[in-house]
């Protein structure tokens, strides 16, 4: 099955999906935001990486900055940071260039590794949509950089890994055509999460206002 552009969804989506699916709805179907420190750190971080559509060669090395990228298959469609192409003999042909090139997308972020797999999922999904665009071969890993310690992780882009991208990918797709918010399940992420005063994770645990009000009060 291939979706229709009109029926993309964000790729970057992935993470809050993965992260929660209340506030993936809340962003993606909603359209609801609210920054806080880390949701600032982590766009200027991105502006910095490609506050504009860049390509130079360093060596053996092509890098693409703020490559758009899409996938009719998946149904999604989003940015790359950077996008590293080495030439091999195995690779793809680009446009204006005589030699063959393999395509490695590096994804930045800001703080320090995560204990779950988002990024590793946004990677993958961004590695899948390269392989449809080019039609290169499987890309077997490719690269998170964190801003602290400040280097690069490599992240093998396995089958299992790629399985629970598809699978996620379907499910968001589900809940936007249902336009469906899942609900809270408060949880240790509430304490980090951006849209905690929108989503007001609490109140939709209590059992009706007054609970709620003397909860806030501190009189439970
Ligand atoms: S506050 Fe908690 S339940 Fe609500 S969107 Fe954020 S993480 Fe999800």
């Amino acid at each position: 099955m291939e979706y229709k552009e009109d029926d993309y969804l964000q790729l970057s989506g992935i993470q809050h999906f993965a992260f929660c699916r209340r506030q993936w709805a809340l962003i993606h179907i909603e359209n609801q935001w609210n920054e806080n420190l880390r949701t600032v750190q982590g766009r200027i971080l991105h502006n910095n990486v490609h506050d504009s559509k860049s390509f130079e060669k360093r060596g053996s090395l092509l890098i693409s900055r703020g490559m758009p990228i899409c996938s009719r298959e998946l149904g999604i469609t989003g940015t790359c940071d950077v996008v590293e192409f080495k030439e091999s003999k195995d690779g793809v042909k680009l446009y204006n260039r005589n030699e063959s090139w393999l395509p490695v997308p590096v994804e930045y972020k800001k703080g320090i590794p995560k204990n779950n797999d988002s990024d590793k999922l946004q990677l993958c999904c961004q590695a899948m949509c390269i392989e449809e665009m080019l039609l290169c071969p499987t890309i077997e890993c490719a690269y998170l950089y964190y801003g602290e310690p400040a280097k690069r992780e490599l992240v093998y882009l396995d089958s299992s890994l790629r399985v629970k991208c598809k699978k996620m990918i379907d499910e968001m797709h589900l809940l936007f055509n249902r336009k469906y918010t899942p609900i809270v399940k408060p949880s240790k992420s509430c304490n980090a999460c951006s849209l905690k005063d929108i989503c007001l994770p609490k109140i939709l645990k209590t059992k009706n206002a007054s609970e709620y009000i003397k909860l806030r009060l501190g009189e439970l």
